[in-house]
């Protein structure tokens, strides 16, 4: 289908339809492989942000009273649509963020299977019930929806992150407004129009465009009843606090996931093919722009000489191009400042003494001069101390740790403040047993690289990747969108007659 709103200026969506931005701030939008400007983004105002949330506000009531089979009948179709303009919305995804077109169909297909999971929802918000707990009294529970939600997500899964937070909001019966992210904002508003087409009421999914302004304003909304964030720690941190503080009758509920330093383990018992494999498509893969990406290399006892050698010639051979060629393996970076970003963490690690094996500054790909391309880059020999050990690079920079034994691993993942995901290469069962037990990390992978948990088993990380009780999606998503009541009723026949001053207990 065609998107009534692809333009070249990206607007609001507020109220079932696409509204002009009367705020008089804009930002650029760029294709990062050509290093073009493809359209502006508006970024809204506080009067913008309220607009969205009144018809959020205006739409709540109805939309909660709704049955949850309707809701799950209009998420089943809205499943349908996605699917059917899989290739479009993945090439928004590569022509706004730069990702690879294969990486971004597989971006879109795993927020599909969190609306396929919503599609379950009479079933999901199905709840407990005890019969007779004494004296004609039963006891049993609701999980009614909050109000008013919001999401605020980041700019590496424009579709994918997004999905992770409305459908399971709008299932439980809530209303929702989405921040996407001001650097690839396009694919929010088809997502939008999707969701009108599927059959959802005016005003239960909007869209403001925005930054840090509307940010604030959506937090500082009293209407506005939790939020999910998805970016990077110190904005992650900023959000849960400012929740904490807001003071009204309702508390913000917030979950706020940051960021990440992944590790992968090579243990000297690991396939080692297997372990190269992993860490190539898993350190470079999307430029190393996943918060579930590998950053980092803990090669055991004597693997690290064997990992390097078989690494080099593979970096090197990395098809990096425009995303939308076929046989493109990565692509660019998503901004010219991220990549002045990365060349700064690349100068930082030579600086501390990490040995650098591949440089991937100075990459130029024949006719995308001007594209934000950078090569897959190795260091080896990096130590706890340094600032590209200890901090989230988010590019293609892999750095390989060498420890003695499977012990000195653990400790020094366990040490990192960050905890999101992390990878075992073994054969050894037991060894893989108790690196799942002992890791202090939320989201683990056994001879498996990056560990995204499908859409009914929750995503979330530990320690400074996360902020909040709730992880993402699955059941936790449910009880984060959900708010939970206890009912106990009986009927006049089993009331006894007088008052009873001692604390009620089951008769
Ligand atoms: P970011 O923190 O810069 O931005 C995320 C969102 O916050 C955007 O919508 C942005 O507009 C908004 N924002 C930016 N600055 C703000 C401020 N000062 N106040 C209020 N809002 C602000 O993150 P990003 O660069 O878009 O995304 C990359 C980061 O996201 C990485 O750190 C990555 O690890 C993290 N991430 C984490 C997960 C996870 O599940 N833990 C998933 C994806 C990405």
């Amino acid at each position: 289908m065609t998107f009534a709103s692809s333009t070249p200026l990206i607007q609001h969506y507020i109220n079932g339809r696409v509204v002009a931005s009367t705020s008089g701030r804009q930002q650029d939008v760029f294709n990062p492989a050509t290093g073009a400007v493809s359209a502006k983004v508006v970024l809204g105002n506080v009067e913008e942000v309220n607009a969205a949330v009144a018809a959020a506000s205006a739409a709540a009531p109805a939309w909660a009273d709704t049955a949850p089979l309707k809701r799950a009948r209009v998420m089943f179709k809205f499943r349908e649509l996605m699917e059917q303009n899989h290739d479009a919305l993945a090439a928004a995804i590569t022509r706004e963020h730069g990702k690879v077109f294969s990486d971004a169909k597989g971006e879109v297909t795993r927020g599909l299977e969190i609306i396929e999971f919503a599609c379950g929802i009479p079933q999901l918000l199905k709840t407990q019930f005890t019969d007779n707990i004494g004296g004609g009294i039963d006891n049993w529970n609701l999980r009614q929806p909050l109000g008013v939600t919001a999401g605020i997500t980041p700019f590496n899964f424009p579709v994918m992150v997004p999905l992770w937070m409305a459908p399971l909001a709008i299932a439980t019966g809530n209303t929702f407004v989405l921040k996407p992210s001001e650097r690839d904002p396009s694919p929010s508003l088809m997502m939008a129009e999707l969701l009108q087409q599927a059959g959802l009421p005016d005003g239960v999914f909007n869209v403001v465009q925005g930054d840090k302004l509307a940010v604030d304003a959506l937090l500082q909304h009293p209407d506005v009843k939790a939020v999910s964030f998805v970016g990077s720690t110190p904005i992650a941190e900023t959000i849960y606090q400012q929740g904490a503080k807001r003071s009204g009758a309702y508390p913000l509920r917030v979950q706020a996931l940051g960021g990440a330093k992944n590790h992968l383990v090579v243990m000297p018992d690991a396939d080692l093919e297997q372990a190269v494999d992993a860490l190539m498509g898993a350190a470079y893969g999307s430029a190393g722009e996943r918060c579930m990406a590998i950053s980092v290399a803990v090669a055991v006892g004597n693997v690290a000489d064997k990992l390097i050698n078989a690494l080099i010639p593979r970096i090197k051979s990395l098809k990096i191009k425009n995303g939308m060629e076929p046989d493109a393996e990565m692509g660019p970076l998503v901004s010219a400042a991220h990549k002045d970003k990365i060349e700064g963490y690349i100068a930082s690690g030579i600086e501390s003494g990490a040995k650098l094996l591949v440089d991937g500054r100075g990459l130029k790909v024949a006719g995308l001069e001007h594209g934000f391309f950078l090569g897959g880059t190795l260091f080896d020999q990096v130590t706890p101390d340094m600032k590209i050990y200890r901090e989230e690079i988010f590019g293609p920079v892999l750095c390989i740790v060498r420890v003695p034994d499977f012990a000195a691993a653990v400790e020094l993942i366990n040490r990192h403040e960050f905890g999101n995901g992390v990878s075992l290469f073994t054969s050894d069962g037991n060894t893989a047993r108790e690196f799942s037990r002992r890791i202090e990390v939320g989201m683990v992978g056994i001879n498996v690289p990056i560990p995204v948990p499908m859409a009914w088993h929750s995503f979330g990380g530990w320690k400074r990747s996360l902020f909040g009780d709730a992880h993402a999606y699955g059941e936790e998503g449910i009880r984060f969108y959900t708010r939970y009541k206890s009912i106990m009723q009986r009927w006049p026949q089993s009331i006894s007659k007088g008052a009873e001053f001692t604390m009620p207990v089951a008769k």
